[in-house]
């Protein structure tokens, strides 16, 4: 049987969605080795890391049991239990299935260990931590050899095995905490691309490895360290999605401005030497860039639209990373209409009461006004009395408003409600004004003219 050793250094088991990761762990690197400044963003749309979790949680059960005894493979336990006890999706279960095939293949090879899940730490010469992270698997054969697997449940594509940084982190973890290892195959299972990647290394060449992993957290630091000096380490990309300083990152701000700047005339933006945006000015340019990409926006999706529609249903490229960007036409239906709270109150009267009825739906000013005025000056000028005056729809309601107004259901609340607004915009250098009492061929003309003319070296100099 399989020997499973969950730790060799002081380390824990734990599931993987409690876990505290290091601030320049393993899966970190990659995005830090294009941005120095990347920062993980604080995201509330868990969905796909979520599903990410779970699936890595159940890959690392099934493994055990193999380390265990009680299975022979991974792949068996998809239908023996995995799918009776989880609720998954036909395609998670095929997810499942890739990476199984591709632990089965190693295991019968008959590795003497099965390390799961282990916390694989990073130490310096001096012996500190340089980092640390939890690697997914290490199998352990022949005394000298190990295949370390990743499994990654996403879309975009990582960077092969021979050049991935997390790989490289785990790599060099695992020499130095099992001496006796020679040689390591890392090895990236990407089920949702339907691709693995893999490589060797070789104890040989760990120090050289160690510090291409030091170069890329030395740059990180120095960003933070000096900021002003931030922008040659820093490369707007697909990561700015997942990276928390996208709100404020000036290189992201100039980025944008030169893109937009390509479809214009206007004038190239101003380059903002920081790591994010500081000065009021540069805020204000940024935002004017938003709104010069934004102004256009909806029309040029409708443009997309209408391409796609001539293109198959879809538009398709791949980002110099390899990710490959698809949109594809799709169909919803449309959103269910309600009728009218007095023929749903009928029709679940048993039920329900008006009230409730009325409690569901929402009112506005905007609705409510046409209706009031249409019905007041109807019954009003349906009964006009001899002599009297017919109501108008402004008159009728300010009647409304009036009457809801005194029984406090008709407020405006003291709040303020502040907004950023795009100016009239002004040129920088304004025409001396005119003489208040300008007459064509008035002496004060001629002077009035004199002075918009340029000085010696003034507009008309080309110096
Ligand atoms: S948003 Fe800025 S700091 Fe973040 S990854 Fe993009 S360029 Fe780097």
């Amino acid at each position: 049987m399989t020997t499973l050793i969950q730790s060799q250094t002081p380390s824990t088991l734990t599931n993987s969605a409690t876990r505290k990761h290091h601030k320049f762990g393993p899966s970190r690197l990659e995005y830090l080795d294009t941005c120095a400044a990347f920062e993980n963003r604080v995201s509330s749309d868990t969905s796909y890391s979520d599903e990410g979790t779970m699936l890595h949680d159940l890959m690392d059960d099934v493994i055990k049991q193999v380390a265990v005894g009680a299975f022979k493979t991974t792949l068996e336990q998809i239908s023996e239990w995995v799918t009776s006890n989880h609720e998954l999706t036909d395609e998670q279960i095929n997810y499942l299935r890739f990476c199984c095939k591709e632990c089965d293949k190693v295991l019968a090879l008959h590795p003497e260990q099965v390390l799961s899940e282990i916390n694989v730490v990073i130490k310096n010469e001096d012996g500190s931590e340089f980092n640390h992270g939890y690697l997914d698997v290490l199998f352990i054969r022949g005394g000298n050899t190990g295949i370390l697997f990743d499994f990654k449940f996403g879309y975009i594509p990582v960077p092969h095995a021979s050049i991935n940084l997390q790989g490289m982190n785990y790599m060099v973890g695992v020499f130095q905490m099992f001496p006796d290892i020679q040689r390591i195959g890392v090895k990236f299972v990407q089920p949702k691309l339907g691709s693995v990647s893999e490589a060797i290394f070789e104890r040989a060449n760990v120090y050289e490895y160690y510090e291409r992993l030091q170069i890329v957290v030395a740059r990180s630091l120095a960003v933070s360290k000096y900021p002003e000096t931030a922008q040659q380490f820093m490369k707007p990309g697909p990561y700015c999605d997942y990276c928390e300083n996208s709100k404020h990152c000036a290189v992201l701000a100039n980025h944008r401005a030169s893109f937009a700047n390509q479809f214009g005339s206007l004038p190239m933006p101003v380059p903002i030497a920081s790591l994010t945006l500081e000065k009021p000015q540069d805020w204000a340019l940024a935002r004017y860039w938003v709104d010069v990409i934004d102004k256009g926006l909806e029309g040029f999706k409708a443009q997309c639209q209408q391409v796609a529609e001539n293109n198959g249903g879809e538009l398709r490229c791949t980002l110099p990373n390899g990710e490959e960007v698809v949109y594809e036409m799709r169909e919803r239906n449309s959103d269910r209409v309600l009728g009218g709270a007095q023929d749903i109150s009928e029709a679940l009267k048993e039920s329900v009461t008006f009230e409730q009825i009325l409690g569901a739906a929402k009112l506005s000013l905007t609705a409510l006004k046409p209706i009031v005025e249409t019905s007041m000056t109807e019954l009003h000028n349906s009964n006009l009395q001899k002599g009297e005056k017919k109501l108008t729809k402004k008159a009728a309601w300010e009647q409304a408003t009036s009457t809801l107004e005194a029984l406090g259901l008709l407020s405006k609340p003291d709040t303020k409600i502040r907004f950023l607004q795009l100016k009239k915009q002004q040129k920088q250098e304004e025409l001396p004004p005119a003489p208040a009492a300008l007459q064509i061929g008035d002496a004060n003309e001629e002077a009035y003219i004199q002075s918009l003319q340029p000085g010696e070296a003034g507009m008309g100099s080309n110096t």
